[in-house]
């Protein structure tokens, strides 16, 4: 069987290493010139490091990220109102890791490269059009440098494109804009001393909606007795509704535009986090409206499939869009490659029964990841009830996962 996937970020690099060690070939088609390390912390909650360790990338992940111990939720003045342990702490058989972004996503691209050889990722290939055929799946792409169209065929096309996907697009052609929930974000990242434990997500609430969350993403500053510290600012600014304008990931913002609204959160200066050092270190600060999509009724159509962001954008309240994306990457690899069976072979009927499968399950999961980052979000400060809450409405609980079955299929398992 042969797989295409459009889009190589977090979930369609996982995607590759997945399929690829169940025997599938594949090739990822990424539309910038460059993978870059762009963007800043994200979470890797437990279901998505198991996930990640048993591809065999454990070390490399303790190497870059921060196995996060706790979360700590504060008032507007630092008062702690709650401890809650995470990931190894609160019993899970593996960690949470809190780490950037880019460096994740070129961890992944390193290790597709070895494994899969320098071919697999294809830069400078925005994928635009797919046809369905019976015997395959026909990809139009264009070369970025120099505009040329081409086309691509294989047996299955999965969308991993992120949040303005053009496989979703074409699925779905009469979906409205994205969903903004009013709320415009502040993101950056600045070296300061380590706070708490030195792997600490601390979660402050203020008047009026008004948020902002830290924690520490280096293992490499760590080790030099310093935190990397990723912080996040959340704005209230209007009314829920339809996006109207740019989601961009990588979008500046004026200091100015943040520092003039942290009045409230002033006494931290004297706190164990000195938040206008922090926002004032002179790091590029970036914003970003904080949007998702109500769940699809249904993801792809014959031999063509969405994943991660391209299939169910989500707050990000939750830290779960990168953890979400990953479990996706496994979900269909280990239907693809016949479960607790043998390997589908890239017959449509074998392509069909798999992906249906895939999709059932991971819509009816991510939906209600969708729904409980909307509950957590007009929560507000996340009390220790809101977050049992989220766990149960995530199947995030410890026991669940801790006893759930691997998802690497038996035929990998019987191989190695
Ligand atoms: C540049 C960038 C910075 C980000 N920064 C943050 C951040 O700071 N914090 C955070 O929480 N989340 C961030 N995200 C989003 C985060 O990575 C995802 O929410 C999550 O990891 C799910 O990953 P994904 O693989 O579904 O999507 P993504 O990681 O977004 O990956 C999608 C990939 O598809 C590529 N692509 C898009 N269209 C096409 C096309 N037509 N053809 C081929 N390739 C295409 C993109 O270039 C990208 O590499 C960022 C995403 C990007 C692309």
């Amino acid at each position: 069987m042969k797989v295409l996937i459009a889009g190589a970020g977090i979930g369609g690099l996982t995607a590759a290493l997945s399929l690829a060690e169940a025997g599938i070939e594949v090739t990822v088609l990424e539309s910038v010139r460059e993978i870059r390390p762009l963007g800043v912390g994200i979470n890797l909650q437990p279901h998505a490091v198991r996930e990640l360790i048993e591809l065999g990338l454990g070390e490399a992940l303790a190497a870059t990220g921060i196995a996060t111990a706790e979360h700590v939720y504060t008032d507007e003045h630092g008062g702690i109102l709650f401890r809650e342990p995470r990931g190894a702490a609160a019993g899970y058989h593996w960690p949470q890791y809190s780490i950037h972004r880019g460096e994740l996503q070129l961890l992944l691209l390193a290790a597709v490269r070895e494994r899969l050889g320098g071919a697999a990722v294809r830069t400078s290939t925005r994928v635009v059009d797919f046809t369905v055929e019976s015997d395959a799946v026909r990809v139009q792409v264009v070369d970025r440098d120099s505009g040329a169209r081409s086309e691509l065929t294989a047996d299955l096309l999965v969308g991993a494109d992120g949040l303005h996907s053009a496989v979703r697009a074409r699925l779905h052609p009469a979906e409205g804009p994205m969903l903004w929930s009013g709320v415009r974000m502040y993101r950056g990242t600045a070296e300061a001393a380590p706070f708490l434990t030195g792997r600490s997500m601390v979660i402050a609430q203020g008047a009026g909606g008004l948020s902002f969350l830290a924690y520490p993403i280096s293992q490499r500053a760590a080790e030099r007795g310093r935190a990397l510290v990723n912080w996040v600012f959340q704005v209230p600014m209007a009314e829920p509704g339809p996006l109207t304008g740019q989601a961009d990931w990588n979008s500046p913002a004026d200091p100015a535009e943040l520092l003039g609204r942290l009045a409230q959160f002033d006494g931290w200066r004297d706190h164990w986090l000195d938040l206008p050092a922090l926002i004032g270190s002179g790091g590029p600060i970036l914003r970003f409206p904080m949007v998702d999509r109500d769940p699809l009724p249904a993801w792809g159509a014959e031999r063509v499939t969405l994943l991660g962001d391209a299939a169910h954008p989500m707050y990000p309240v939750g830290a779960n869009g990168a953890s979400q994306a990953i479990v996706d990457a496994r979900v269909l690899t280990y239907y693809l490659a016949g479960g607790g069976g043998e390997p589908r072979d890239g017959q449509l009927d074998g392509v069909r029964a798999a992906l249906t499968t895939y999709e059932q399950e991971r819509a009816a999961a991510t939906a209600a990841v969708v729904e409980a980052n909307r509950t957590m979000l007009s929560a507000g400060g996340a009390p220790s009830a809101v977050t049992a809450d989220y766990r149960r409405a995530t199947g995030a609980e410890v026991e669940q996962l801790n006893k759930r079955a691997s998802l690497t299929p038996r035929s990998v398992r019987t191989a190695v």
